[in-house]
C-alpha cells in the first residue's frame, strides 16, 4: 500500500499516470491532502468515483491520532501524537513575532545516546517516514487554522537525530515546501544534527538552502565525548571543517546549539576555548539553559553563570542568544512527554 502522504507532487503525477489517470489528478490529491487537510480519498470530490475507490484499495493516507495538547505559556503547545503502530512522537508548536514554528520529531527513539537528552533514554524504536514527519505539521496546521494562522517555519528539533533518517527527513522539507501544500520557504527551515559529518556534507549539495543547527554542547572533544558519543566517531575539527563547508556551499550561516550544563561545560574558560573555536566560523551561538531530565542528575547554571557565559562571547564579538525556555512548563523539548506517556 502506497501512502499518499508520503509522495512529491511529481511522484503523485507520475502515480496517476501509473493509474492511466491524467497527471493533474496528481496535483489535485497533493493539494487535497496538504492544503485541505483530507486525510481520505472520498473527501476528493473532484476526483471521479470510480478513481477514489481504486485508491482505496492501493494506497492510504497517513493520519496521526492527536492524544494530547499540553498548553504551556506564551501559545508553546506541545503535541503527543500516536502512530499507526501505537507509538507515541512529539510534536511541538510555537509562536514567535515571525510567526508559528512547528518543531517535528524525525524518529521514534534516537540512537545517539547523548548522556543529557531524555530522547535516546528509552532506545531507538524506528525511523519515521516522509508522510509521518510532514503530519506533524498538518496536525498542527489543522489547529492553527480554526484561528486563521499558518505554519511558517520548521524545525527539524524534536526527537531523534534527522541525518541519521536522511532520506525522509530531506524528503519531508521538501513536501512542506511544495506550493501547492504549505508552501513553507526552505529559509524558514532548520536541520538540527548533533553532528553527523556525512550528512552535513551531504546536504550541503540538496540545493535546500536550510538553516544547520549543530548541537555543540562542548568546546573541546575530551567534554564534548563524555555528553555525545557521536563525538568519537567525528570530532569536533572535522565537525567545524563540515560546518564551513556548508556555509560556503550554501551561504547560509551556521547556528550552534550549546546546552549550558552546571559545573560541566558552563565555566568562562569554556566560554572563552567556544570564542577561540567559533572565530572562524561566523556562526551563531544559541545557548539553552538545560531542561533538566528525571533520568540524569545534570543540572542547569545560575542565572549568573549564564549571563557571564554569554558575555565572554558577546565580548569576542560571537553572535549569541540564551533560548527561552518556552519548553519548560510543557517538558518540550527533548522527549520528556513522551517518556511520561511510555512509562
Ligand atoms: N538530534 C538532533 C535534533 C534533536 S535534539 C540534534 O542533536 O541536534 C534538539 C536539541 O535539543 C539539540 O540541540 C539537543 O542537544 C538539545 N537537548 C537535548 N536534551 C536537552 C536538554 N535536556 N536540555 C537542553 N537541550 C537539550
Amino acid at each position: 500500500m502506497e501512502d499518499a502522504k508520503n509522495l512529491l507532487p511529481n511522484e503523485l503525477r507520475s502515480f496517476m499516470v501509473s493509474l492511466e489517470q491524467p497527471s493533474y489528478r496528481g496535483d489535485q490529491i497533493f493539494s487535497w491532502i496538504h492544503k485541505h487537510l483530507v486525510c481520505s480519498f472520498d473527501e476528493m470530490t473532484n476526483l471521479p468515483l470510480t478513481l477514489r475507490q481504486r485508491l482505496k484499495e492501493i494506497a492510504y493516507i497517513t493520519r496521526l491520532n492527536v492524544r494530547s495538547r499540553n498548553e504551556g505559556k506564551k501559545g508553546t503547545v506541545k503535541y503527543l501524537l500516536e502512530t499507526y503502530d501505537k507509538n507515541a512522537i512529539e510534536a511541538v508548536r510555537m509562536e514567535y513575532q515571525y510567526g508559528i514554528t512547528a518543531c517535528l520529531s524525525t524518529q521514534i527513539g534516537c540512537k545517539m545516546a547523548c548522556s543529557f537528552c531524555a530522547s535516546g533514554v528509552g532506545g531507538f524504536v524506528r525511523n519515521l517516514s516522509a508522510g509521518e514527519i510532514v503530519d506533524e505539521a498538518l496536525r498542527i496546521q489543522e489547529d492553527v487554522t480554526a484561528f486563521g494562522a499558518n505554519v511558517g517555519n520548521i524545525v527539524l528539533m524534536g526527537t531523534g537525530e534527522p541525518l541519521d533518517n536522511y532520506e525522509p527527513s530531506i524528503k519531508a522539507l521538501r513536501i512542506l515546501n511544495a506550493k501547492s501544500g504549505l508552501g513553507i520557504s526552505f529559509r524558514r527551515m532548520t536541520v538540527s544534527t548533533c553532528g553527523l559529518v556525512p550528512g552535513i556534507l551531504r546536504l550541503a549539495e540538496e540545493e535546500i538552502p536550510v538553516t544547520l543547527s549543530i548541537s555543540l554542547h562542548a568546546p573541546t572533544d575530551d567534554v564534548r565525548e563524555t555528553l555525545m558519543p557521536i563525538n568519537r566517531r567525528y570530532s569536533i575539527v572535522q565537525l567545524m571543517d563540515a560546518a564551513a563547508y556548508y556555509r560556503e556551499r550554501t551561504g547560509r550561516r551556521v547556528t550552534f546549539e550549546y546546552a549550558l550544563i552546571r559545573d560541566i561545560n558552563d565555566s568562562d574558560r569554556h566560554a572563552c576555548q567556544l570564542a577561540d573555536l567559533l572565530r572562524e566560523q561566523s556562526g551563531h551561538v544559541n545557548l539553552i539553559p538545560l531542561n533538566p531530565i528525571d533520568e540524569k542528575d545534570y543540572m542547569r547554571p545560575t542565572t549568573i553563570r549564564i549571563n557571564s557565559f554569554s558575555k565572554i562571547l558577546q565580548e569576542a564579538s560571537i553572535p549569541v542568544t540564551v533560548r527561552r525556555n518556552l519548553g519548560l512548563d510543557v517538558n518540550a523539548a527533548c522527549g520528556q512527554l513522551r517518556r511520561r506517556y511510555c512509562r
